[in-house]
């Protein structure tokens, strides 16, 4: 175990050469181009340094899905990464200052596939064999919750013994991810009657004011001891100040602790019902991530992981935090599901956004003992 550790720290600066290729090779999650151009990146190296050939997942619209299998074991651990990144081209250059690299989607999360490919590779030098075959699933529309690629997510998590996350562990402390909240997005239109605000004020009736009771209503639905919580995150409505407002919106973000939970607040915000006389609302949206909620297996899982740090050097905690992942479809399935095996770091999807450099191999040792000893 050491010696992988060993063997990893001597290759913390062949991985962080590899991750400022990908972190460059940009991939934002509406460029279908660039994320296939990633893609190919990845794809090399895993051809590289696993031999091993990427099955495409064709994709119209957004990027293709790439799936890699490692090893013949008849029983399957599914590692589940994305290649796509928040960031348009351009904004975040990639840089080094001190312990820190930074870059668009370096720690959100090609810290995490270069960490779980170096993983492996090193297994494979130093010859262990293990007993589960290995499928990578590296998706390329996370960041825009899933749409094409979660059926390929869930139907690869239900032959899977356990799903391994590779975002980013919790910022700072570096803990794994054993909860993470429910995601619902909803928008709320409400639809007045259109008049002169001047001649005929009364007559009118008028959807802002209407839309307005409604988004207290909605963020007031907010319960943070269940862990509720509700954003309207934006609103539009109306078209001149002299006219009353027919139409205005609002758009909603739900997150939840448990599955349950979300179901009520769904039938909450569709059974919402106009205030003002002679206003109609329509509701739209759903509940877009299911929560991942920490489970007994969920739990076994975290206390391997936590054992093999221990035995690595250092401590290793485990959290419950609002951000939704895809490993929240493939627990929602009933498959243990640990997340947050990526990179350490802070400021994913902002200006901040970096990995700390000296934990690379670190981590990476902790995926690999972790591919050993899960059975
Ligand atoms: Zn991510």
């Amino acid at each position: 175990m050491s010696e992988l550790l060993h063997i990893l720290k001597e290759r913390q600066g062949e991985m962080l050469s590899s991750l400022e290729r990908l972190v460059k090779a940009e991939s934002p999650s509406n460029s279908r181009e660039l994320v296939n151009k990633s893609g190919e990146l990845v794809e090399h190296l895993f051809a590289q340094h696993l031999d091993i050939r990427a099955e495409k997942i064709l994709q119209s619209q957004v990027g293709h899905h790439l799936k890699l299998t490692y090893g013949k074991g008849v029983e399957q651990i599914l590692v589940l990464a994305h290649l796509d990144t928040v960031w348009d081209v351009g904004r975040l250059p990639f840089r080094i200052e001190g312990n820190r690299a930074y870059g668009p989607g370096i720690l959100d999360m090609k810290g995490g596939i270069i960490q779980s490919l170096w993983a492996v590779k090193t297994l494979r030098e130093l010859g262990v064999r293990l007993k589960k075959r290995i499928v990578f699933l590296i998706t390329s529309d996370e960041e825009i919750g899933s749409p094409t690629s979660r059926a390929y997510i869930e139907a690869e998590a239900l032959k899977s013994k356990v799903v391994l996350v590779a975002e980013p562990a919790e910022a700072k402390t570096g803990a794994l991810k054993t909860g993470r909240k429910g995601v619902g997005m909803f928008v709320v239109k409400a639809q007045g009657i259109a008049t002169h605000a001047g001649n005929n004020h009364a007559q009118g009736v008028s959807a802002i004011e209407e839309l307005a009771h409604q988004i207290l209503k909605l963020q007031q639905l907010t319960d943070y001891e269940k862990g509720t919580t509700l954003n309207v995150g934006v609103i539009k409505g109306g078209t001149r100040s002299n006219v009353v407002a027919s139409e205005a919106e609002a758009e909603v973000d739900l997150r939840v602790a448990t599955a349950a939970e979300g179901k009520r607040l769904e039938q909450a915000i569709f059974g919402l019902e106009p205030k003002l006389k002679g206003s109609s609302l329509v509701v739209t949206g759903e509940m877009n991530r299911p929560p991942l909620e920490r489970t007994a297996a969920i739990g076994a899982l975290y206390g391997i992981a936590r054992n093999i740090a221990d035995s690595l050097g250092f401590e290793l905690g485990e959290a419950s935090v609002g951000g939704g992942s895809d490993g929240n479809f493939t627990a929602a399935l009933g498959i243990p599901t640990l997340d947050g095996l990526g990179c350490i770091g802070d400021g994913a999807h902002g200006e901040n956004e970096h990995i700390e450099i000296d934990k690379l191999a670190e981590r990476a040792a902790l995926f690999a003992n972790l591919l050993v000893k899960i059975d």
